[in-house]
């Protein structure tokens, strides 16, 4: 967006735009000074890290497999299931990653266009044929916050033609109601995508992972460097894996009841505010680029999208100083209250 009215440089805007989590978990701090010499010098191993996760999500190590951030799981899956022009079919808009590594890997994208629902039955089953590599759901969608329930994950897994996949993004997963990841693992034609980049607050560290059957993970192995994740990055992550909840609870918990308050206060400002399991509020209203300003005119970037004007979306900090912030710009209404004559002094 361009900006004469814009007041604040863009590096230093506050970033509710990234879906990021502002303030890491302070147990987590201390530990960035004790990373191993070893982690500097030797090619890493992920060996430590894919047993964390293969016991978190109680399955065999050999059913998962850590990436450079849930980016990389994309990507891998992509080139392995869309190469020679096979078809992913997705709603739009959606996480935008999602059909730029379907067509770099030389797929095609089969597009619903909806904001109603993340993984709509019948068009997706009306898409399916001969051709398709790939469904993708992502629960809680990116980017409007909305769950898709499990067994309409299972469904769609179902109805699959042979050899073609259904990639389930559950990278918000940790915010929501339910997390439908145990429920999909009794498959071999799902592949669940998650990240430590949310809800972990690890964005920076670039660690993702995929579970799937043990030949759907080996093949995603030989489909992508040896070393995707660098060694600091995975002895942190496992660091921060055996504190467990300890990194995340809090967190969630204040980005949930963010979330309502948001939607609310969203509401009386004018906009239409879509139900959210994520960390963040998509809001539609024609008044959107004077949103936007409003936020960057008192330090805060929010996300815009090219394709959808009258749609903002609004990450939530975790932080009641931060969030108090952008209830201060919600407070003034969409207009500038007109006053009546009489209030003017105008006889
Ligand atoms: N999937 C979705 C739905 C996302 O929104 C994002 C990042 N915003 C990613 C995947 C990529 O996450 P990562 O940082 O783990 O690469």
């Amino acid at each position: 967006m361009s900006g004469a009215a814009v007041a604040v440089p863009s590096d230093r805007l506050l970033g509710l735009d990234h879906n990021e989590r502002l303030f890491p978990a302070p147990d987590l701090i201390p530990l960035l000074a004790r990373v191993p010499a070893t982690a500097l010098t030797r090619y890493p191993d992920m060996k430590g890290l894919e047993r964390r996760l293969a016991r978190l999500w109680g399955v065999g190590t050999d059913r998962v497999l850590a990436t450079g951030g849930a980016d990389d799981a994309i990507d891998r899956i992509c080139r392995r299931y869309l190469s020679g022009g096979r078809e992913m079919v997705t709603v739009v808009p959606t996480f935008g990653m999602m059909t730029t590594f379907a067509r770099l890997a030389g797929g095609r994208v089969c597009e619903i266009p909806t904001l109603d629902d993340p993984a709509p039955l019948a068009p997706t089953l009306d898409r399916l044929g001969d051709r398709t590599g790939l469904v993708t759901v992502i629960s809680p969608h990116n980017p409007t916050g909305q769950v898709v329930p499990p067994p309409r994950m299972l469904d769609i897994a179902e109805r699959l033609p042979g050899g073609a996949m259904l990639l389930a993004d559950l990278a918000y997963a940790e915010f929501a109601d339910r997390d439908p990841t145990e429920a999909l693992l009794g498959r071999d034609n799902i592949l669940v995508v998650r990240t430590l980049s949310k809800a972990w607050g690890l964005a920076g560290l670039r660690v993702g992972y995929v579970l799937g059957s043990p030949a759907a993970i080996a093949a995603l192995r030989a489909s992508g460097p040896p070393f995707p994740v660098a060694g600091p990055s995975i002895w942190l992550a496992e660091r921060a894996l055996d504190l467990g909840d300890r990194v995340t609870a809090d967190y969630v918990s204040a980005v949930r009841s963010e979330r309502a308050r948001l939607r609310v206060a969203l509401r009386d400002w004018g906009a239409e505010p879509f139900p959210s399991e994520a960390n963040f509020v998509l809001a539609s209203t024609r008044r959107a680029a004077m949103l936007e300003r409003r936020f960057r005119r008192s330090g805060i970037a929010v996300r815009r999208f090219p394709n959808s004007p009258d749609l903002v979306r609004i990450t939530l900090p975790g932080d009641e100083a931060t969030f108090r912030r952008l209830l201060a710009v919600l407070a003034v209404g969409p207009r500038p209250r007109v006053r009546r004559s009489a209030e003017r002094g105008v006889p």
